[in-house]
């Protein structure tokens, strides 16, 4: 059990099955708290609806979410290789914000897709945005098997339907699985009543995926988060997204290109991190200059290779959540990592419908639910990197008053008079 947890996300057209394949597993897995089943066997029968392995996982996120707002759940089970974490949100609107926002950071996610009724709107959408955030593992779960009597060329209908929409995506999925979620058939182990599929159940599946833990190896992306003045001393603050940190290491900050070297680490820095911090460790860091770095800021080596981008017109590939349109001329807070700037539409390149896939001709704004190409005027440099290099400050997020109306990855960058017609 010292394999790191491996996070996934579930996404699929509502009603397809995402809640029960997530109940069963939570149920079969023994993840839930003592007496949750019966709980909800007996809510079921007082209220005379037949029993849903989907209540569980209601039952289990109200109780998540006492005393703390979240809109996030994160549900933990474990197999016999490893920790997993689920990513969900409540509401069709909460969870896309989250996987917009990164919060959820899931490396491998699954389209699940009911075997009687094929793909539907929102799994085209949810496919749109798991390729737009550059999630590379996709399996697709097709579910609800019993529905069309395990029947193998349903399964190949379905499939050649759900691959051929991928396509058009580039997309190429690392597999496909026949499911009956609510028998839990092909679920723990292989199912019997799919003589015909050779490959591996769902939990096996899981098991075999290798996770993308090379982080560590990433040229350095530290974020300043806060400056904090302590007797003479300055303490940078933040969160490693990428690579390592040590003692004595020659550092660049960016945007400024400012050199300079690290003194060590805060007291309260881990444990483990005081002479080498690795990705995902939050520390306090000590410079032998002091610059009156800021929050935003990101720290980097020095070495020619691990260089960042810096821009001040930047394109875009974005999802559009915000209830009012996005449009040209009118400016939005723009945020990378720790960065924020404002940043004014310059140019909508083009529009695409993510349910239907229609792209509009000569755009002027985009609506709600669309992807958009999107050019944007930053109001001073912003340092950035190509998602599939680095996640963390590959990733953007738009706010617009106190919500997240979008966001999506980096594509381009513009010297300015170069932006395409
Ligand atoms: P969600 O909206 O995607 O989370 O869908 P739910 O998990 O709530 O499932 C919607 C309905 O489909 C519920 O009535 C489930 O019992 C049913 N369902 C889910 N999985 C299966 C399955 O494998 N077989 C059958 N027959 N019904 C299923």
């Amino acid at each position: 059990m010292n394999d790191p947890a491996l996070h996934i996300v579930m996404v699929g057209h509502v009603d397809h099955g995402k809640s029960t394949v997530i109940g069963r597993l939570l149920y079969s897995t023994h993840a839930l708290p003592e007496g949750t089943i019966d709980k909800v066997k007996h809510i079921a029968k007082e209220t005379g609806k037949p029993f849903e392995y989907a209540y569980l996982l209601d039952a289990f996120e109200e109780e998540q979410k006492q005393g703390i707002t979240i809109d996030t759940t994160q549900l933990q089970f474990q197999s016999k290789k490893r920790d997993y974490v689920i990513i969900d949100a409540p509401g069709h609107s909460e969870f896309l914000k989250n996987m917009i926002s990164g919060a959820s950071n899931a490396e491998v996610a699954f389209l699940i897709v009911d075997a009687s009724r094929g793909v539907e709107e929102q799994t085209k959408r949810h496919a749109y945005i798991l390729h737009l955030l550059g999630i590379e593992k996709i399996y697709v779960l097709i579910n609800k098997m019993d529905l069309v009597n395990y029947e193998q060329a349903q399964f190949e209908a379905v499939k050649a339907q759900v691959g051929d929409f991928l396509k058009t995506l580039n997309v190429t999925p690392s597999g496909y699985l026949p499911l009956s979620a609510y028998y839990g058939e092909n679920l723990l182990s292989v199912s019997k009543e799919m003589p015909w599929y050779h490959g591996q159940s769902f939990i096996d599946t899981l098991d075999g995926i290798q996770p993308k833990d090379d982080l560590d190896q990433r040229p350095l992306r530290l974020p300043i988060q806060d400056v904090f003045k302590f007797d003479d001393q300055r303490i940078i603050a933040g969160r490693i997204e990428a690579g390592t940190l040590a003692k004595g290491d020659q550092v660049t900050i960016y945007p400024s290109g400012r050199q300079t070297e690290v003194a060590g680490f805060a007291h309260w820095a881990p444990k483990d991190a005081k002479t080498k911090a690795t990705a995902g460790q939050s520390v306090g860091v000590l410079l032998k200059d002091e610059f009156f770095n800021q929050r935003g800021e990101i720290i980097t080596k020095t070495a020619e290779t691990q260089r960042p981008k810096v821009t001040t017109v930047l394109q875009t590939n974005l999802f559009w959540m915000g209830s009012a349109p996005l449009e040209t001329g009118k400016t939005y807070r723009l945020k990378i990592a720790t960065q924020q700037v404002a940043a004014k539409v310059l140019k909508i390149l083009k529009v695409t419908d993510a349910g239907t896939l229609k792209a509009q001709a000569k755009p002027t704004n985009v609506q709600l639910n669309d992807v958009a190409e999107v050019v944007f005027q930053l109001e001073h440099p912003l340092v950035y990197d190509f998602f599939s290099q680095q996640p963390a400050t590959g990733r953007f997020v738009i706010v617009d008053g106190y919500d997240v109306a979008g966001g999506g990855t980096v594509t381009e960058a513009y010297a300015g008079a170069e932006v395409p017609e």
